[in-house]
């Protein structure tokens, strides 16, 4: 069973990342062992906390969403206590900076960006290179990320004495604590760039427009990500870039519907051709001529089933089936000698006008002599 990350912290499945943060914040105050001893509080923070850091990540969150536990998938990534982003739940709690952990360090890793790009089914069918835009913190080139103008080494701030943060004492419910808070001089890193470059204010990255090929595999589907790593945001400091995640979004197309890798059609059939049986032709998503073959006597509603000939399996062998839906197409308006035709076809049948409950195939004796009667 997954786990209902979004009822643990209390939000809606269209929260917000601030809108998360916010409610995890507020369950760590509650549960945060140092506030409130004793296992069960625990195991609620640890719940907390471990759900904050899936949905915080735009991969996990994104299984979440499709009804997985990231949590259950091996690891996934995250390695040692469970969750991995320790770093990433004090600055929730302790609102950034990471306070009380000494100096941290000016190079910090970059986060992940997502990006949404259209393809048509003609392209998830055989595959594409798109070409998408991406606007992310790149490095710096003035600076190369260090941050300084003549590449000097940052020196110890004066404020915090290169510690990063600043202790005080605090009167709480608890009696007196000793709280520490990051150092406003030197946001907690323990030093200052004294000549800060011209370009990046010190940041040691900026904001680029790049130009980017992304390769979507044949058989994608819509709504799925690709992941581009590297290319998403540089961090603070130069730091290493996190991943790019391209959200693909497949358009309606006019003629074939997606189900799973199954593609299906509608073929709407003149009456006389589904009695009789033919063959339709028709053309592929490549645009290749497609034979469906009716037999004679097709009924509304039959499906006609092409197996291999649906969409590519997405990263592995074969493909899904096409599946056409017979519609049968009776004529609104007769000329005259059809209508003579017809006639004379009733009288060769002599077919029987049947009624049935819906669903039933069985004839009642009562609604074959209401029709005898009837005709
Ligand atoms: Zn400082
Ligand atoms: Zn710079």
């Amino acid at each position: 069973m997954a786990r209902d990350y979004y009822g643990i912290l209390g939000v809606d499945r269209s929260a917000s990342d601030s809108e998360i943060k916010k409610a995890y914040r507020k369950l760590a105050r509650k549960y945060h062992p140092d506030v409130n001893p004793g296992e069960e509080a625990a195991e609620k923070f640890r719940e907390a906390s471990l759900a904050y850091e899936i949905l915080t990540d735009p991969e996990k969150r994104r299984i979440v969403d499709l009804g997985g536990d990231p949590a259950e998938q091996g690891g996934g990534g995250g390695g040692g206590g469970g969750f991995g982003g320790f770093g990433d739940i004090f600055d929730a709690f302790f609102g950034g900076g990471g306070g009380g952990r000494g100096p941290q360090s000016r190079v910090q890793p970059g986060a992940d960006a997502l990006l949404r790009t259209r393809i048509t089914l003609e392209e998830a069918f055989v595959g594409v290179r798109k070409e998408i835009t991406v606007d992310t913190a790149v490095l710096c080139e003035e600076c190369s990320g260090s941050g300084s103008a003549s590449g000097a080494k940052p020196v110890p701030c004066q404020t915090c004495s290169g510690s990063g943060e600043l202790q005080e004492m605090q009167r709480s419910f608890l009696g007196n604590v000793m709280t520490s808070r990051p150092c406003p001089t030197c946001q907690g890193t323990g030093d200052v760039i004294q000549d800060p470059c011209n370009r990046c204010h010190g940041e040691g990255r900026c904001k680029a427009r790049r130009d980017l090929v992304v390769t979507v595999p044949a058989g994608i589907d819509d709504g799925m990500r690709i992941r581009m790593a590297g290319q998403g945001e540089v961090g603070p400091g130069g730091g290493p870039a996190g991943d790019l995640y391209v959200e693909i979004s497949v358009q309606q197309h006019a003629v074939f519907s997606r189900q799973g890798d199954d593609l299906h059609l509608t073929v709407r059939v003149p009456m006389v051709d589904a009695a009789l049986g033919t063959e339709v032709n028709t053309e592929s998503l490549t645009g290749e001529p497609l034979g469906i073959t009716l037999p004679a006597g097709s009924q509304p509603g039959d499906r006609i089933r092409l197996a291999g000939s649906g969409m590519p399996r997405l990263r592995a062998e074969g493909a899904g089936d096409l599946v056409a839906h017979l519609d049968v197409v009776v004529p609104r308006e007769l000329d005259d000698r059809s209508r003579a035709l017809l006639e004379k076809l009733r009288d060769h049948r002599d077919d029987l006008t049947e009624i049935n409950r819906e669903g039933d195939g069985q004839e009642t004796l009562f609604s074959r002599l209401r029709n005898r009667f009837r005709r």
